[in-house]
């Protein structure tokens, strides 16, 4: 079968193979493929209609649900590049992508426009407005979709339902082609003001088809999205994935351990993927139990640190193997992950978990200072070459420059290659915790604390120390009942690192701040330290 040009032209491929199939499954709604086809159809004539030109702008802030999908096949199918913002965002987030993006139209929920979007988007370049309210497609108001109220409708915006049902078909002349943008895809900001990276349709299709060829999944297989869609994992791995198979989509909103259960089994899902914080949630759920995995041939976690004490104890609680990618925003997901059916090596020296091998068609180096390339094993930045890696950054040409030097992505992550070719990710380079001179990557203390049995999530930064510059500090949040002492956790970690490495400071939160996609913000953590 050759490669699909876009994902609308995988869904166009689905729809001829299998039209009946459910696409979307949505707590009690199912939508067809056939449906979902129509649907998206109606919303790329009404944007067509309404003005929007080829590669104009349609930022979507939404959910898993639907409506996500909708706004996103449609805004594609009418010839437009696609902004997702993550819907958490606060105003002045948003703001930013509305003005940077120079986006001409706005999906969103009816209650994030009522409460702060109208305003944020006085004086932005948006002209065209539609709203979703998450309750509609579902025939009963199941309680686990929350009491969504629908509000009436605004007069300044139009119901994207509603438009979706109105029926039109979509200009054949606007299809995607592959090089054009899908989508300008903001960083999530862990280390500073977000820059949108510009994924091509060509560069989505590279990792979503090896995904959904790669991982020997059944026919019509089943994708539950863990990780919210908006980034871009999600809208890889798990969006892209699942319509390049025919597969189906098992969406519930948002994150929640309970709702995520319940949908693991009543869907036995084949595949998903998700940080490592939200697998250590469901471990530390009450109901989960094995049954809950026993349906997936694959759960893969990657976008953060994934410590190899969560991976063991997974196993031998629930039996699957976690498998782990590594991946940025810039490189559209994966770049290098462990092989299906394969388990990655430790790292005998340090306990690092390999991420697995570089993808296919993918050039994985490791550069010193001076960008020349390190021998095998030693440390230095990872940067990346392959089909996966982003032109460069929307309108920014020097950024574009510094990140993306003859075409190849720097990663800003430290790492190692052994010599089978298993890529080790130490940390992030600007992560680093300078002690007296001596350098301590903060993974290798989190992956201790995590060994200790009452530590749910942890995160170690730098902060200032008028004797050593800089010392190590520890963060972390309990299991359920668990109980620690942090004197006792600084010493448990001494004893199992060198002496400049252990942190001098603990600090129990009764939860660690995380980014919508569930990474934990290091950088929010150093924040509380220098204020
Ligand atoms: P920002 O660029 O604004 O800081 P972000 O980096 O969190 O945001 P992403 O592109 O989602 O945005 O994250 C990519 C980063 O996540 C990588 O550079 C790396 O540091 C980290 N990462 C991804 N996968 C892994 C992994 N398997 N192990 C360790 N770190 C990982």
């Amino acid at each position: 079968l050759d490669p699909a040009d876009s994902l609308v032209h995988a869904l166009r491929d689905a729809v001829a193979e299998a039209p009946d199939r459910p696409c979307l499954a949505y707590f009690d709604a199912r939508l067809g493929y056939r449906e979902v086809d129509e649907l998206s159809d109606s919303v790329a004539a009404h944007l067509v209609a309404r003005g929007l030109e080829r590669g104009d702008r349609v930022a979507v802030l939404l959910q898993n649900s639907p409506h996500f999908v909708l706004a996103v096949l449609g805004a594609w199918k009418a010839g437009a590049t696609v902004v997702p913002v993550n819907p958490m965002y606060k105003s002045a987030e948003v703001a930013h992508v509305l003005r940077d993006g120079e986006v001409a139209a706005l999906v969103c929920s009816d209650r994030a426009w009522e409460s702060y979007l109208r305003e944020t988007a006085v004086g932005s370049p948006v002209r065209i407005v539609l709203t979703a309210c998450e309750r509609d497609f579902q025939s009963r108001n199941d309680p686990r979709v929350l009491a969504f109220e629908r509000l009436p409708q605004a007069p300044d915006a139009e119901d994207l339902v509603a438009v979706a049902r109105q029926g039109g078909r979509a200009p054949e002349g606007l299809l995607p082609r592959p090089d054009d943008i899908a989508l300008i895809s903001y960083t999530s900001g862990t280390s500073g003001t977000p820059k949108g990276a510009t994924n091509t349709h060509a560069n989505i299709m590279h990792n979503a088809e090896r995904l959904a060829t790669g991982l020997g999944l059944p026919e019509a297989p089943v994708f539950y999205a863990l990780a919210p869609l908006f980034h871009i994992t999600g809208m890889v791995c798990q969006f892209g994935a699942c319509l390049s198979s025919a597969g189906t989509l098992v969406l519930t909103y948002r994150f929640d351990p309970g709702v995520v259960l319940e949908a693991f089994a009543e869907h036995r899902p084949h595949y998903t993927v998700g940080p490592s914080t939200a697998y250590m949630a469901l471990a530390a759920h009450p109901d989960a139990t094995p049954e809950h995995f026993a349906s997936f041939v694959d759960l893969a976690s990657g976008g953060a640190p994934v410590p190899p004490a969560l991976v063991e104890r997974f196993r031998e609680r629930f039996g699957p193997y976690i498998r782990v990618g590594y991946g940025l925003t810039e490189c559209t997901a994966p770049c290098a992950a462990v092989p299906p059916h394969l388990e990655a090596p430790v790292d005998p020296v340090s306990g690092t978990l390999s991420v697995g091998l570089p993808g296919a068609d993918t050039v994985v180096r490791i550069l010193d200072e001076q960008g020349a390339e390190v021998p095998l094993g030693e440390q230095g930045e990872i940067v990346v070459r392959g089909p996966q890696v982003v032109p460069g950054y929307w309108r920014r040409p020097d950024a574009t420059a510094e990140t993306f030097p003859d075409g190849e992505l720097r990663t800003g992550d430290i790492g190692f290659m052994d010599e089978q070719g298993w890529l080790y990710v130490v940390d992030r380079k600007k992560d680093m915790i300078n002690a007296s001179g001596f350098k301590v990557w903060p993974r290798e203390v989190e992956d201790v604390l995590y060994t200790h049995p009452a530590v749910r999530e942890a995160a170690v930064v730098g902060v200032p120390d008028g004797y050593r510059g800089e010392t190590v500090k520890a963060y972390i949040s309990l299991r359920p009942g668990a109980e620690a002492d942090p004197d006792e956790l600084a010493g448990y970690c001494k004893e199992r690192l060198a002496a400049y490495k252990y942190p001098r400071q603990v600090e129990v939160l009764p939860d660690l701040p995380k980014t919508a996609s569930g990474k934990i913000l290091r950088r929010e953590l150093r924040s509380r330290n220098t204020e």
